[in-house]
């Protein structure tokens, strides 16, 4: 079975076409959260995910734009963008973003139950973000399976525990403006926290969308990272009235 892993949308239906034309044939989708939040397209990313069958987790930014959660805790920028996105969302797509789940949710229908989960930060706590290797000391010993993919951070990447010894693992690819994959096998007696990075808005200094395939017979992850059309994805922020920086930093991979 493939498995397209997918995190931090964030309302960028350029980046999302992009991804999902890039992915080809897959069998499930595991989303890990914040479908919203930023990006200028809320409802047609929404409507997009949404009718694929798989799971979603829900992520911080889904919970305050949906009015679920205060933005008490959200930067000027990142407030202005979940008011916007409240107002914009119609109905069916507000009650969808409300419903979602409080993660870590287990896929279904795979044959090694408890071996994968998926959150949208820690395994441990849903906000909590595992960004270094001190980050990822806790959550990669205590969760309950041996293999979480999780987001949040919007870095693509992750960790592995090989018996004490502890990893970082960042996928290098040439900076350029192409396609570009790389693979690994997941070992068994391995933990591993596996982020497939950010499909709306890169934090890793790569502008290109990111994402993972995951072939659960194989066990083979491979990260993917595409181009998407940015300015059309630029146009609609500042048309919008968004913060001009959301339009910016996509360039930048900030
Ligand atoms: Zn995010």
């Amino acid at each position: 079975m493939r498995a397209l892993v997918l995190s931090d949308i964030h309302a960028n239906l350029e980046a999302l076409n992009a991804v999902l034309d890039a992915a080809g044939d897959f069998d499930l989708l595991w989303d890990l959260g914040d479908v919203v939040g930023y990006g200028a397209s809320p409802n047609e990313v929404v409507e997009r995910v949404r009718g694929l069958s798989g799971l979603h987790v829900r992520g911080n930014h889904d919970r305050v734009c949906g009015g679920y959660a205060s933005a008490v805790s959200f930067n000027p920028v990142a407030r202005a963008a979940a008011v916007w996105t409240n107002q914009q969302l119609i109905p069916e797509n507000l009650a969808w973003i409300n419903a979602l789940e409080q993660g870590p949710l287990l896929p279904v229908s795979l044959p090694e139950e408890g071996v994968i989960a998926c959150a949208h930060g820690s395994p441990l706590e849903e906000d909590s973000y595992i960004a270094s290797v001190r980050d990822a000391w806790s959550p990669i010993r205590e969760m309950a399976a041996t293999t979480t993919f999780f987001g949040h951070t919007h870095l693509q990447g992750g960790f592995l525990l090989d018996g004490t010894t502890l990893k970082e693992m960042r996928p290098r690819f040439v900076a350029n403006d192409q396609a570009a994959s790389v693979s690994m096998v997941l070992e068994p007696g391995l933990r591993y926290l596996i982020n497939p990075g950010s499909v709306g808005q890169p934090r890793d200094g790569d502008w290109r969308a990111a994402f993972i395939l995951y072939d659960t017979d194989s066990k083979t992850v491979t990260f993917h990272r595409v181009p998407y059309d940015l300015t059309v994805a630029q146009g609609r922020i500042l048309m919008a009235g968004l913060p001009e920086r959301l339009a910016s930093r996509l360039r930048e991979g900030r």
